[in-house]
């Protein structure tokens, strides 16, 4: 057998995103040829590298079910790929686009375009993992390299991780960061947020927007109550939780609970 033969044959492809995803693979630097030592990238349209329809060992989807050509191509895709892994939040929980989901997408596309007639759309934007059976998740938005590098090395020992649910807090507080709640009365996500970003933005002051979805275990309901304490109206408290994962579901019952008009009521 050729060396190439034996290489992990990898295929990234994409439905309705913003390509964010498939950049943290480009962003590895020199991580990068150290991976196509043990990987043949097979269809990578960001790197140049283009055969759709190839049968792969495995591949890697990012973005949401939005269109009818997403569905189309979600399931072509399964059927060529022998592992299959949904990157970033548009493919795991549908994604900032999922936003749909709550309210009337005809009224959005009628408020929106000129002709809404030439928008060819589903009535709501679904993660894969609702159409279709999927391998692995990797969560984030977008996902960071250094998730790329723990499933790639999981993988080369035959195994998949297990998925990373801490909470972003416990993140926090190794990295021994003022807590933007406690100091600043801040509405961080991160007491219901999974781990992975490195907490970046409370290590900067800000709160956590919660771009890695639910954790294990989250108590969004109490977390609601008290940025409603901090002083944030209904409103508020429903757009923290459905800036990226409103379709999550424990996010999601919050952005109901708390949401005052929809779209709906408003026209
Ligand atoms: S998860 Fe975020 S970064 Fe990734 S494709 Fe979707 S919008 Fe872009
Ligand atoms: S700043 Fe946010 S993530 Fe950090 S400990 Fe406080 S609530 Fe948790």
């Amino acid at each position: 057998m050729s060396k190439a033969k034996s290489k992990v044959t990898v295929a990234i492809h994409k439905l309705t995103s913003c390509s964010g995803c498939q950049l943290a693979f480009l962003n590895q630097g020199k991580a990068l040829l150290s991976l196509l030592e043990i990987v043949e990238f097979k269809h990578f349209i960001e790197a140049g590298v283009y055969e759709p329809d190839a049968k792969v060992d495995l591949a890697f989807i990012e973005g949401s079910v939005s269109t009818p050509e997403d569905l189309k191509r979600l399931q072509e895709v399964r059927n060529n790929a022998k592992l299959l892994v949904s990157i970033g939040a548009c493919a795991t929980s549908g994604g900032v686009q999922a936003l749909r989901n709550l309210a009337d997408g005809d009224v959005w596309k009628r408020g929106v375009y000129p002709h809404p007639e030439f928008i060819a759309t589903l009535d709501t934007s679904t993660p894969v993992a609702e159409h279709v059976k999927i391998d692995f998740e990797l969560w984030g938005c977008p996902i960071t390299v250094q998730q790329i590098r723990h499933f790639v090395q999981q993988l080369t020992l035959g195994t998949l991780p297990q998925p990373e649910m801490e909470k972003l807090c416990m993140e926090c507080k190794r990295q021994q960061n003022v807590c933007v709640v406690v100091t600043r009365q801040a509405p961080c996500l991160g007491p219901v947020t999974r781990t992975g970003c490195g907490a970046l933005c409370p290590e900067f002051g800000k709160a956590c927007y919660g771009c890695f979805g639910a954790s294990e275990q989250p108590n969004a309901r109490s977390l609601a109550n008290r940025f409603s304490g901090l002083g944030l109206v209904s409103e508020e408290v429903a757009q923290r939780f459905a800036a990226i994962h409103s379709h999550e579901p424990a996010f999601k019952a919050q952005v109901e609970h708390w949401q005052g008009l929809s779209v709906r009521e408003i026209e």
